[in-house]
């Protein structure tokens, strides 16, 4: 007996955009079964916490193509069950509501709507492979931006291959404005939605540098055509990588001061780096994405990591900005890091493998007991360039590792696995590197910046100023009005009396301070002695007695060697400038 596959189609309708509530009708043809599953996705590729989509679902109702209801139950929080009385059409009705404007959530309004796929659509089990047919159903004069083809060129039917590509290729819907740009023969557009200070020619005149240096890493363009999605809000930044598109959010006003566009250009190369690193070069445990539950891998070091490390430095090979901008951007992550005491307790691969349950939900203990592997990925990946190239005077490079990873698993999306990975890392840098992986990424060892950095001519310097007053171990910021205790070190003299995170910070000795003033307050102190710290606890107040400790560094610099060889200008050099 053959099996008759089922057509899907989804018809997505915006007639009320004001309501927020996306209008969804799924039609299965050919069923040939007495039952149909759907299941809605809890997660979304790209962003690794279980979000709970179907929280948004209302409204669902079942009927055939006979206008009878059809019974059906729910089965698990995500698992929908029908008795399909053997119809030859299934027709499933229901509602989204969408009103959370990220880059991986669903939003719509009276100015346009955007939505992710795995907080939309139903997948089938057993026929996640199925074409899936889609058709938009818009206000007069809206227009539809995706990476989809579209069945007929003037009007809004698309088809998705299989659900992973129906997920991977979000919609936006409105009268967003549209620029098209072609580089390398390939098209390339920019769909933006939201008003700002941006100037659309210049973003692309960047986009277009930055398309190109990292066409050049990967020998090419493994796409037919690229979307960038732009959003413009108050103060949201973020972005979502897909493979033929990505989604940018960004605050609507930071386009024109240097440092803000810059780091605008670096989420640009960021997401679009993904499209080779994560979304095709994939850790094995992201090579079949299974949507129902958490996707472990302890290899994100990599894919965030080496795609934050490179974000630093597309721009600065596209001469966006220069060597300077590119080590101040160094310094701060370092600076971040040191300032994160998590980085002694949680080994980067660790912290890959529990995003699940932390990077994504973090609270005022998450400093001293987790590392973002973003950021140790990025800076454990600066290592690894740094070994590299100065073992092959710059004629090999982390670039290299990249290839070889795209030409041995990301061409044909084959999983990599850990072991794999260390193995072109090593291949690349012909050496051993076990003791490096023990330390650095399954260890806590902390990471010896200058060893590294001596054979450039760099050094890692902490700021002077820091020093100048005795350690205390909270950070402060001032909200409404109110000095409210952010983050407590647990090693350090506040913490180990039991100052609290979420405190509210009133006097020093008896007399107000503020965060502004801490710093400057503690410089009347020397280390040993003791001070009064007084705060309010749950509204009761309380006065501690706290003994001053050493000073500590805060903030961290990485500066150029006075006394340089030849060979170590020669490297700096060469790799600052290396095209
Ligand atoms: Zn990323």
């Amino acid at each position: 007996m053959t099996k008759t596959t089922p057509i899907i189609q989804y018809t997505v309708s915006l007639k009320n955009p004001q309501s927020h509530l996306f209008e969804i009708t799924l039609e299965v043809k050919n069923w040939q079964e007495s039952i149909l599953d759907l299941k809605f996705p809890v997660w979304t590729p790209g962003s690794y916490l279980i979000r709970e989509y179907a929280k948004n679902l209302q409204d669902f109702r079942v009927q055939n193509e006979a206008y009878v209801f059809l019974k059906h139950s729910k089965i698990s929080k995500n698992h929908w069950q029908i008795k399909t009385l053997n119809s030859e059409i299934i027709y499933i009705k229901y509602r989204i509501f969408a009103n959370e404007l990220t880059v991986r959530t669903n939003h719509l309004d009276r100015t346009h709507g955007y939505f992710n796929g795995a907080g939309m659509f139903f997948f089938i089990p057993g026929w996640e492979k199925q074409k899936i047919q889609v058709i938009i159903e818009s206000p007069e004069n809206w227009q539809v931006s995706t990476t989809l083809p579209r069945l007929l060129t003037d009007k809004n039917i698309f088809l998705a291959q299989d659900f992973d590509t129906l997920v991977d290729s979000p919609f936006e819907i409105g009268t967003h404005q549209i620029f098209d740009f072609e580089i390398l023969g390939k098209k390339h557009q920019f769909a933006i939605w939201g008003k700002g200070n941006f100037k659309p020619e210049k973003i692309i005149e960047d986009t277009t540098k930055i398309i190109e240096t990292q066409a050049k890493i990967f020998h090419g363009l493994p796409y037919k055509n690229y979307l960038f999605f732009l959003h413009t809000s108050n103060n949201s930044y973020g972005g979502l990588e897909h493979k033929n598109c990505c989604s940018l959010i960004y605050p609507r006003f930071h386009f024109q001061e240097r440092e803000k566009y810059n780091r605008f250009m670096q989420l640009v190369a960021h997401e679009f780096f993904h499209l080779w690193n994560v979304k095709r070069i994939r850790p094995k445990a992201l090579e079949t994405f299974d949507y129902e539950q958490e996707n472990y891998t302890t290899s994100l070091w990599f894919s965030e990591g080496t795609t934050s490390y490179y974000d630093n430095l597309i721009p600065l090979r596209s001469g966006i900005y220069d060597g300077n901008i590119f080590l101040n951007n160094l310094s701060q992550e370092i600076t971040r890091f040191l300032n994160t005491p998590g980085r002694n307790i949680q080994p980067v691969s660790e912290a890959s493998f529990d995003t699940w349950i932390k990077l994504y939900r973090r609270d005022s203990n998450s400093d001293n007991c987790q590392i973002s592997y973003y950021l140790k990925g990025e800076l454990v990946s600066l290592l690894l360039d740094l070994i590299i190239r100065k073992k092959y005077n710059n004629k090999r490079s982390l670039d290299q590792v990249l290839q070889e990873l795209w030409l041995n698993f990301g061409k044909d999306e084959i999983g990599f696995t850990p072991v794999q990975l260390k193995e072109i890392i090593e291949k690349v840098a012909e050496q051993d590197l076990t003791e490096f992986f023990n330390l650095y990424i399954d260890g806590t060892e902390e990471l010896p910046f200058n060893y590294y950095f001596e054979p450039f001519g760099l050094e890692l310097k902490p700021i002077e100023e820091d020093l100048s007053y005795p350690y205390l171990g909270i950070r402060v910021n001032s909200e409404n009005g109110k000095e409210m205790i952010k983050f407590v070190d647990h090693n350090s003299p506040a913490g180990k009396i039991g100052i609290d995170p979420e405190n509210e910070l009133l006097a020093i000795d008896n007399i107000r301070v503020t965060a502004d003033q801490l710093n400057n307050r503690l410089k009347d102190y020397h280390s040993g002695d003791t001070i009064a710290i007084t705060v309010f606890n749950q509204d009761e107040l309380r006065t501690y007695s706290v003994v001053l400790a050493d000073p500590q560094p805060n903030r961290y610099q990485v500066v150029v060697m006075k006394n340089r060889s030849h060979f170590q200008k020669k490297l700096l050099s060469d790799w600052l400038h290396n095209q």
